[in-house]
């Protein structure tokens, strides 16, 4: 990548200037390609496109965007997302935070800090290697601290919001800092306060369970097993898992052994989709009906489709419409019903 630009100082978008901290180069780049940065390998290019690796850098990466009237956009790994065949017309923010840290605060119990652009993969790893056990039972996942906070991250009873216990935030408009706990987030499923793109997660505490070696094995079996397990139910690459969340209760009539049937597979199942529901190259998996897959040369419009005649047939045989849990990204007009 050639940088493009300074920060601050230089008015002019197209100087070729470079500023050094810490021995990184920290430079805004111009028209950098999203295709190879998210899961779906779809979608157009960043106006600009920035990689901080610490708060100060965050912080200045922030004042550009403010002082060029520029849209915003935090990436992580990008694996819940779609980005427009016409790429995002702003500033995307890869944060590049990536300490962790351990402190004891009881025989028992453990904080672990994590930056925002840790992988979750890595996390569990270095979890495990220092007898820490809990967040094992995300194993497989794709994705960074950031979006698995932000999205609060699930996996069949856990979510992420069950170990963290609290954080550090930067307020977009302002890039103060903020410590914060867990009821700041107002977590849900699929919910959390970083929805709203008013502040943004610069780091992630959890608190963990201090684990005897024995333990620890058994810890690392339970991740080899959800790993199995996962890569038995759900495409691996070129997907951005569950295309649409689950249902919420309220939004549900039908019910099954006397529980409301909130699972969007169920419906998508119903109808018989999976593996044969295709426009251009996006195809939904023969694996999991909610799953849409890029079978090699998909538009991001290919998805989009896809996605809307989904929806359009719940919506004609169940009489509900089910909504993305991808976040949809540079999209001038909502594309979805
Ligand atoms: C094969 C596959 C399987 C999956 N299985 C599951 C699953 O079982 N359970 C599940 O919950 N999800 C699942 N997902 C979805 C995905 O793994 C999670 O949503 C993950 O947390 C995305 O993290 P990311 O870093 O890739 O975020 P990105 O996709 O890059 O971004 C997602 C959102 O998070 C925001 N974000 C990212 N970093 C920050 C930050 N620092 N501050 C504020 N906002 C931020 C982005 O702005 C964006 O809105 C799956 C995805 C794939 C591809």
């Amino acid at each position: 990548m050639q940088p493009i630009v300074k920060l601050k100082q230089t008015p002019l978008l197209n100087e070729l200037t470079i500023i050094r901290r810490y021995h990184q180069p920290f430079a805004i780049y111009k028209e950098i390609s999203l295709q190879d940065k998210n899961w779906f390998k779809t979608g157009g290019d960043a106006k600009f496109f920035v990689e901080p690796s610490t708060e100060n850098e965050f912080k200045e990466a922030l004042s550009f965007a403010a002082d060029h009237n520029l849209a915003l956009f935090i990436l992580g790994h990008g694996a819940n997302i779609l980005v427009s065949d016409q790429g995002f017309d702003g500033l995307v923010i890869r944060p590049q935070l990536q300490e962790i840290s351990i402190q004891d605060i009881s025989d028992q119990q453990a904080l672990l800090t994590a930056g925002a652009g840790v992988s979750m993969h890595a996390l569990i790893d270095f979890c495990l290697s220092h007898n820490l056990v809990g967040l094992e039972e995300f194993s497989g996942i794709p994705g960074t601290v950031g979006g698995s906070v932000y999205i609060n991250l699930h996996y069949f009873q856990y979510l992420v919001s069950h170990f963290l216990v609290s954080a550090q935030v930067i307020e977009k408009s302002t890039g103060n800092i903020l410590v914060v706990d867990n009821d700041w987030f107002q977590f849900g499923y699929n919910r959390s306060k970083l929805l709203e793109h008013r502040y943004y997660l610069l780091t992630a505490t959890f608190e963990l369970q201090k684990a005897t070696d024995i333990q620890t094995a058994y810890a690392y079996g339970r991740r080899a097993e959800i790993v199995r397990h996962r890569e038995q139910r759900y495409p691996a690459s070129n997907t951005c898992g569950s295309f649409f969340r689950n249902f919420y209760e309220d939004e549900v009539s039908i019910t099954s052994n006397g529980k409301k049937m909130i699972y969007v597979a169920y419906y998508l199942d119903k109808i018989g989709v999976k593996g044969q529901l295709k426009v251009g190259g996006a195809q939904v998996s023969h694996q999991h009906a909610n799953m849409i897959i890029n079978t090699g040369n998909a538009t991001s419009a290919d998805i989009l489709q896809l996605a809307k005649s989904m929806q359009q047939l719940v919506l004609d045989q169940f009489g509900i419409i089910p909504q993305p849990e991808c976040q949809l990204i540079g999209f001038k007009d909502y594309p979805l019903l």
